[in-house]
């Protein structure tokens, strides 16, 4: 590599202060603490510089909050509202202080919902070996067909270990699952019975069609 006198500079590092906006030049620039990383705000554009964790983390937080959603819950609502044939109905992302459990109901909209809840059903068992509680899509009647997302418990009080590991749980699925949507075996699903699967064998990959993870419907 020749090496120059001038060599290029390494891209905008932010550490310390950032007094222009790159993106407009401005000077009115803010700092903003996220999860103990700061992030550069203008006060002009709204760009904002910094540690691509926070920025995540920020922007997360902001449609969550737009969409009305706990922020907690907010990477799997967001990764199941837009799957054709399913709605999200109702959501909840758990409270440790008072000890509750997440939660994500869903609606059918249209057929395409059991190919989808299929695919959910193998996702939760390809993330299983990630998570700290056994999650499940239970199969509920309120006031219409609901299958609800939520960890396995057996009623009663909710420990404070259990309302803990469900939320670090949440974020392991949000990535799980905003992962599992994008790829070819999910989007393929439907597909399966219109032509040969994919190369790679992604259709229809194991023999335990989502065992263990519909449990049955339950009475109070
Ligand atoms: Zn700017």
């Amino acid at each position: 590599m020749g090496r120059t006198t001038e060599e290029p500079l390494p891209p905008p590092a932010i550490v310390g202060v950032l007094d222009t906006c790159p993106e407009c030049g401005n000077h009115d620039m803010r700092v903003r603490v996220v999860d103990g990383l700061s992030v550069h705000e203008c006060g002009l554009c709204e760009a904002r510089f910094g540690d691509r964790r926070a920025l995540t983390s920020l922007a997360d937080a902001e449609e969550a909050r737009l969409q009305g959603v706990d922020r907690a819950v907010w990477p799997l609502v967001r990764a199941l509202q837009v799957l054709p044939g399913l709605c999200v109905r109702k959501s909840a992302g758990g409270d440790v202080d008072v000890r509750t459990l997440p939660l994500v109901e869903l609606g059918a909209t249209s057929p395409e919902a059991l190919h989808q809840l299929e695919n959910l059903a193998k996702s939760l068992r390809l993330s299983a070996g990630a998570l700290r509680l056994h999650w499940i899509v239970e199969v509920e009647y309120q006031h219409h067909l609901a299958f609800v997302l939520k960890p396995r418990h057996p009623g009663g009080a909710v420990s404070l270990g259990e309302a803990r590991d469900a939320r670090i749980d949440l974020e392991v699925l949000g990535k799980h699952l905003a992962r599992d949507t994008q790829l070819a075996w999910w989007r393929h699903a439907g597909d399966a019975a219109h032509g040969p699967s994919a190369p790679g064998g992604g259709g229809h990959g194991g023999s335990g069609r989502g065992s263990g993870h519909a449990g049955g419907s339950r009475n109070g």
